[in-house]
């Protein structure tokens, strides 16, 4: 497998708080994760280790062999790693065409392009997120999901090498779920993509491997049927 990112033995204290306690993961190019585990489990520290927004206390962080440890999110989203808040970043003002050619003109895309990196075409970007009919909607007025799905097209279009998508399941109708899922299936063909998810629908229609945390630590790492299998992952994360 080639490594796309490489963390190596991670933790992260907050005061007298272990969030991240030496987990070591390697994602590989192409390829499709979802990180799962209990509220506390340390998943969105991890995202925020992985994107910059949060500093590790001890370890390294590398993408493609080169150590990103440390650096802000900005070069760290110029580098190739684009993050979708659960908070919207577009502009509600603004059309879903207009929104996503802002986003192909920020610094990230423009970095991306600048080591060689070829940006999808527009249209496919509407197409892949289920848009194609919106393109001159205003932001504002897409619903919940839709403005979700544009908020993927955005990070989409400064062609990243990795998505990392925070509970994109959050809000959306099963079909949505579902649709989210298939979009997901179909962009690990050009990146790789990590979901931290709580659905489990979801977690089971994206496929790919599985990742639970448990109390800042990798418990077990496996296909969606081993992880739900495992008994330990059932007594901690399932309640059983
Ligand atoms: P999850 O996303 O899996 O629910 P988090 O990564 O948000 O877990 O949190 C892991 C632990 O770290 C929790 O106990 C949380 O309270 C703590 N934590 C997270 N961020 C901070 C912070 N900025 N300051 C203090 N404690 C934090
Ligand atoms: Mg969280």
């Amino acid at each position: 497998m080639t490594v796309l990112l490489s963390l190596q033995h991670i933790s992260r204290r907050f005061g007298g708080l272990l969030a991240l306690d030496d987990v070591s993961l390697d994602f590989a190019a192409r390829a499709r994760y979802c990180v799962i585990g209990p509220n506390g489990a340390g998943k969105s520290t991890l995202a925020n280790v992985i994107c910059g927004a949060v500093r590790p206390s001890a370890g390294r962080v590398l993408l493609d062999g080169a150590e990103i440890t440390g650096r802000s999110p900005h070069r760290i989203a110029r580098r190739g790693i684009a993050r979708k808040f659960q908070v919207p970043s577009c502009f509600p003002e603004a059309s879903v065409g207009t929104n996503l050619r802002i986003a192909a003109e920020s610094p990230a895309a423009r970095s991306r392009i600048a080591a060689g990196a070829t940006p999808p075409a527009l249209a496919d970007v509407l197409a892949v997120t289920g848009l194609a009919d919106l393109a001159r909607t205003t932001a504002s007025e897409l619903p919940h999901g839709r403005r979700q799905w544009l908020e993927i097209g955005m990070a989409l279009v400064t062609a990243p090498k990795l998505l990392l998508l925070d509970e994109p399941s959050a809000g959306l109708t099963d079909d949505e779920t579902l649709a989210t899922a298939r979009m997901i299936d179909e962009l690990c063909g050009e990146m790789t993509v990590i979901a931290i998810e709580h659905d489990m629908r979801f977690v089971e229609a994206v496929g790919g491997e599985v990742i639970v945390l448990h109390q800042g630590a990798v418990l077990r790492r496996g296909t969606f049927d081993e992880v739900r299998a495992d008994h330990t992952v059932q007594d901690v994360y399932l309640g059983r």
